[in-house]
């Protein structure tokens, strides 16, 4: 299928990778290639979402708060477009009719939108990590049965998708990560980080939830479960290298010695371009690397003292996928409480360790196992949220 011609829908719009996808349609329109927009969502920001609607004139419009209804009315009116509200509206805008769908909504709320649009085998763009890291096997699983195509969006795990030739003959993935802004601060430092410091990326500029898990590395911990389910590869594949540059997005090392990676500056338009007009590739005006200017590009290792999250990661993938739903609802719960300014940034960490604690002490048996269905999910997805703010809720008070 080309692109011209293609009907996308984006979840998320008024997001980050929501704006830059918006970004990559007018540049292509711009250049007369017709891409049609059935819908978008916004969470709560109505104004966000009215003047998305105004660049891409989609069909229908829903916001996920069920109360702002009647705002995103008056904010839409004599535009021509449906308007809905409520999880029911977030659903449907997943599974009305659009070839492709970005699905860019922040945390486990993205899951079911975007199982909307993988139970119709759309093509679906992922930059929604954490439904991938809260219910892998399932979301693979429905995307076999119902041939949906998914296309990862997650520069990483995108840059991975473009060089992966020979899927049997990988030795290793090596996911880079920036190191974020406490790459080389002190733990000290780093017990006293406010949000506002957590979200200055050095590299990227993203959404608050996921420049604090950035900040944490739990990003990369949540990108190396993304990359287990959705390449479906052991763990011990899969490394992690820091790369303060965030020029190659990542390697993979094949069987021969041969080693491929992907490079572009770090700009989240690529990934989204490469995603929209696959398997072909499109024009758009983002940044281009400057080789001489560059000169060097640097690698080292991750200090797992300073940045427990990606241990964290790496032991809720082993003990069962249940525990990586877990994981990631804690930290959202965790992230949340740090941004409100409840929570002291190395706690985020001691909440999702004690809350993977407290639940296996709890029930060893629900922690370890595969969720067999999407209430499964939701079950353990709750429990872990009821445990993280318990615990967030001691750790701010002592
Ligand atoms: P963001 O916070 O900027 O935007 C999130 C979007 O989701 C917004 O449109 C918001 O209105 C909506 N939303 C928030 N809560 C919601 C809820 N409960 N129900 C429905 N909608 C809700 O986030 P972002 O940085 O654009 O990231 C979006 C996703 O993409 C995340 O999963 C993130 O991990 C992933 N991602 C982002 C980047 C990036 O560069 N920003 C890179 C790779 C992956
Ligand atoms: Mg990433």
């Amino acid at each position: 299928m080309s692109l011209e011609g293609r009907t996308v829908s984006i979840l998320g719009v008024t997001g980050s990778v929501g704006e830059s996808t918006i970004r990559v349609i007018e540049d292509l329109r711009a250049q007369g290639v017709a891409i049609g927009v059935e819908a978008v969502t916004a969470g709560a920001n109505v104004d966000g979402l009215a003047a998305a609607c105004r660049r891409l004139k989609p069909r229908f419009a829903a916001i996920a708060d069920p109360n702002l209804l009647a705002a995103a009315r008056e904010a839409l009116a004599g535009l021509q477009i449906e308007v809905g509200a409520g999880p029911a509206a977030l659903e449907e805008a997943g599974a009305r009719e659009a070839d492709w769908v970005m699905a860019a909504i922040v945390g486990a709320a993205g899951l079911t939108p975007t199982m909307a649009a993988v139970r119709r085998g759309a093509l679906v763009a992922l930059a929604n990590k954490e439904c991938l890291v809260c219910a892998g096997p399932l979301f693979m699983a429905a995307a076999r049965q119902h041939g949906a195509t998914l296309l990862p969006v997650d520069s990483e795990h995108n840059a991975i998708f473009q060089v992966l030739t020979h899927p049997d003959r990988v030795e290793k993935l090596t996911l880079t990560a920036s190191g974020g802004p406490f790459l080389n601060a002190s733990r000290s430092h780093m017990a006293r980080a406010t949000p506002d410091q957590a979200c200055a990326h050095p590299r990227w500029s993203m959404g608050r939830k996921i420049s604090v898990d950035s900040a944490t590395l739990m990003n990369k911990g949540l990108e190396l479960i993304e990359a287990a389910y959705l390449f479906e590869i052991e763990q011990e594949k899969l490394d992690v290298i820091i790369h303060p540059e965030s020029v190659v997005h990542s390697f993979v090392h094949y069987v021969d010695g041969s080693v491929l990676a992907q490079m572009a500056s770090p700009d989240m338009r690529v990934p989204i371009a490469y995603a929209l007009a696959w398997p072909d590739r499109a024009r758009i005006g983002a940044e281009r690397l400057d080789l001489p200017k560059l000169g060097a590009l640097t690698f080292q290792g991750v200090d797992l003292e300073r940045f427990p999250a990606l241990r964290l990661c790496r032991q809720a993938l082993s003990l069962g996928a249940a525990s990586t739903t877990a994981l990631s609802a804690a930290n959202e719960i965790a992230v949340e409480a740090f941004l409100a300014g409840g929570l002291a940034f190395l706690d985020i960490a001691r909440t999702v360790e004690a809350t993977l604690d407290a639940l296996g002490r709890s029930d060893p048996g629900m922690i370890a196992k595969t969720p067999t269905s999407f209430l499964e999910v939701t079950a353990v997805d709750h429990a872990a949220r009821r445990e993280a703010r318990r615990i967030a809720g001691t750790m701010a008070a002592a």
